[in-house]
């Protein structure tokens, strides 16, 4: 057969009028399809313009057409399967929200709702007082205060109680947390001056001491939430930070990231430590994520002291970071789930899939293994046991005995071209799979995969390039 050449590249309009590709059209859009037969199209031209074989994926095909599409979306965040064995994922919009939360969701998104009205008095209200009133009686706090994320949170503090003056931070402790939270930039876009004290494995009280001058606009201690510093290493704890911040007149923030509402040893999971211990021991206030452990919609929020709260809410910037109706709503139907925390472990997702037991998701493994290895000849599928970690910065250490599927190339041609096809035929099913590659092989770990039949429905729709 001649190898294909620029001339036989079909215009635009031919390849629409195509009955493959106008089903393609119904579903996405003429825009849509337009723009990905002129990228399939540049790629083969570029191919063969420096001689190199068409890319078997530019063969003019409506599947190759199909599979853009489907990567390149285009329609918002698409539903996907989390098998990557960390289940608060934040490239996977970490937590799952529970079914009261979304009814909620769904309802303050369709409807008008009392947002900023006090129902009550008939006048104006505030609207975070759709949640305050339970996170001050699930933590303790004499007033709370909620903003888009804990990165907002603490800019909102330190732009409000450290504007052009100085905040010690101990050297182990200046995070990063993802790409683009940092605490020294943080720091400096929320207007304060970061006064690095003690050492990377080392602090001591002296050296806060030393470290506070009339400059000094607040003490910050910062949760090490995604690694650890072992070996000669020491940390003051919040009991005497907060006895040093008392005598110099400043106040206490703890930034926890995660932070849990619950003892978590009752699920049988490692303690993660909770505002109401750093509040106990004297925190003036702490911030956490909405996301992570308490396993609601993205917020940041911050709780302790009624005088110091009210002058964040006083910030302009306060409106700025403020939520919207939608992670209220949602918000509050979470924490109406803490005021009864025997239900966590049943209506809760980040909480019943962390406590997920490993039989039960070997079962699982065991079932669905033949399934999958019946899809994929050139693959040996095995279902094992493995290790799952909480995700999103809670827990560093902590690995959670799992178990799900090991997928290996049989031998013969270049297991690393195979492993690719796999997985790019996993990415591009109607609800994409998301594993992990390690070693030459790929882990799906089921611990998030609760509801089983979707997954399994769509295996026959499983196409490797070059079978
Ligand atoms: C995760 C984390 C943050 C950032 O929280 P977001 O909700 O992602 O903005 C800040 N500080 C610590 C210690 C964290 O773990």
């Amino acid at each position: 057969m001649r190898s294909p050449s620029l001339r036989d590249i079909p215009a635009v309009e031919a390849v629409l009028r195509d009955p493959a590709v106008q089903t393609l059209i119904a579903e996405w859009g003429r825009l849509a399809v337009r723009a990905a037969i002129r990228e399939q199209q540049d790629e083969l031209r570029t191919a063969l313009r420096s001689g190199h074989a068409a890319p078997a994926s530019a063969a003019g095909t409506a599947r190759d057409l199909r599979r853009r599409l489907l990567l390149e979306g285009g329609r918002g965040p698409r539903p996907v399967f989390n098998l990557t064995g960390t289940v608060i994922h934040t490239n996977l919009g970490r937590a799952s929200l529970p079914q009261p939360a979304i009814q909620s969701l769904a309802n303050a998104a369709r409807d008008p709702v009392d947002l900023e009205y006090d129902l009550a008095a008939g006048r104006r209200g505030h609207r975070d007082q759709h949640v305050t009133a339970l996170l001050c009686g699930l933590t303790g706090a004499e007033a709370a205060t909620v903003v888009n994320n804990n990165a907002a949170a603490l800019m909102l503090v330190l732009n409000t109680l450290a504007l052009e003056r100085e905040v010690p931070v101990s050297r182990g402790e200046l995070i990063e947390i993802g790409g683009s939270f940092r605490l020294p930039d943080i720091m400096a876009r929320s207007g304060c001056r970061l006064r690095e004290v003690g050492t990377t494995n080392r602090t001591h009280l002296d050296d806060y001491d030393q470290g506070i001058t009339a400059q000094t606009g607040l003490l910050l201690k910062v949760h090490r939430s995604n690694y650890v510093v072992e070996g000669f290493t020491a940390e003051v704890d919040e009991r005497q930070l907060a006895a040093l911040a008392r005598q110099h007149a400043v106040p206490l923030v703890v930034d926890l990231g995660s932070g849990a509402l619950v003892d978590l040893e009752r699920f049988g999971l490692p303690a993660e430590p909770t505002p109401m211990q750093s509040l106990g021991n004297g925190a003036d206030l702490v911030t956490f994520s909405g996301d992570k452990l308490l396993g609601g919609p993205q917020a940041g929020i911050i709780v302790g002291r009624r005088s110091l709260v009210e002058r964040l809410n006083a910030n302009p910037m306060k409106r700025a970071l403020r939520v919207d109706k939608l992670t209220l709503a949602a918000l509050a139907e979470v924490l109406k789930l803490y005021t009864q925390p025997e239900r966590l472990a049943d209506e809760l997702p980040v909480i019943r899939q962390l406590a997920r037991k490993q039989p039960d998701i070997r079962d699982q493994a065991d079932r669905l293994a033949p399934l999958l290895a019946a899809r994929l000849p050139d693959f040996e599928v095995a279902a094992t046991d493995m290790a799952s970690q909480i995700g999103s910065g809670a827990l560093p250490q902590t690995q959670v005995p799992s178990a799900g599927l090991r997928i290996a190339p049989v031998d013969g041609g270049n297991p690393d071209g195979k492993l690719a096809r796999l997985t790019n035929a996993l990415r591009a099913l109607p609800r994409p799979v998301i594993g992990r590659v390690h070693q030459e092989q790929l882990w799906l770990d089921l611990r998030c995969l609760e509801d089983e039949a979707p997954f399994v429905d769509q295996l026959s729709a499983l196409e490797l390039a070059g079978q």
